[in-house]
């Protein structure tokens, strides 16, 4: 079924929520010869820890995605306020309306609908909006959602898993947090494995499938 998707775009509300929800994904799809575009919508310069450069987020974002492959013209990053994006919801709408005619993207990989930080609500409802005529995969971020449907998996291996941790180790100023350490993204890829039988994988909602 894959292989209808060759155009894949990934819609990061900050810089490393993609590699967290589909990190290992990317890289298999990669690896699959599929273009793989990321969009990063901020840069969180309000909340990056004292003692790192405001810009510190898109130096990481730029290591990160290149350890999935992701060519660094493809490469997206838009510079809105971090936490204020459902008042820039229009802005954001007619960003996503440019990127679905400039790219034509035949697979979206986005938050849930469901993902309680406000400004991932605001990326999954303008990216319904926006790409409501391609297929849409709802990535998972445990910390973040109430309910989650796991009612799409995708199976990888040790490499990938390997790239999907490499690449979130590259996020150094975000350490802190409990959810980026390795026995978390290890624990988590083995868990959703574990539910389809395979030894690693990564989950996701479907919202729109075409075929
Ligand atoms: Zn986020």
């Amino acid at each position: 079924m894959l292989n209808h998707n060759s155009k894949v775009l990934v819609l990061a509300p900050h810089t490393d929520d993609g590699e967290f929800g589909c990190g290992a994904t990317i890289s298999r799809l990669i690896q699959e010869g599929k273009k793989v575009f990321y969009a990063a919508f901020s840069l969180a310069e309000e909340s990056v820890p004292k003692g790192y450069p405001k810009n510190v987020l898109e130096t990481e974002v730029k290591k990160a995605t290149k350890v999935l492959g992701v060519d660094p013209d493809n490469l997206l990053i838009f510079r809105y306020k971090v936490r204020n994006f459902a008042q820039e919801r229009q802005a954001i709408l007619e960003d996503l309306v440019k990127l679905n005619m400039e790219l034509l993207p035949d697979l979206v990989f986005m938050p849930s609908l469901n993902d309680l930080h406000q400004d991932h609500t605001t990326i999954a409802n303008e990216g319904l909006r926006a790409f409501k005529k391609t297929t849409i995969l709802c990535y998972e971020l445990p910390w973040n959602n109430v309910v989650f449907s796991n009612n799409c998996f995708l199976k990888f291996g040790d490499t990938e898993l390997n790239k999907k941790i490499d690449a979130l180790k590259c996020y150094k100023s975000q350490h802190s947090r409990n959810y980026a350490s390795e026995e978390f993204i290890r624990g988590l890829a083995v868990t959703r494995g574990t539910q389809i039988g395979a030894r690693y994988a990564e989950v996701f909602e479907v919202i729109r499938m075409v075929l």
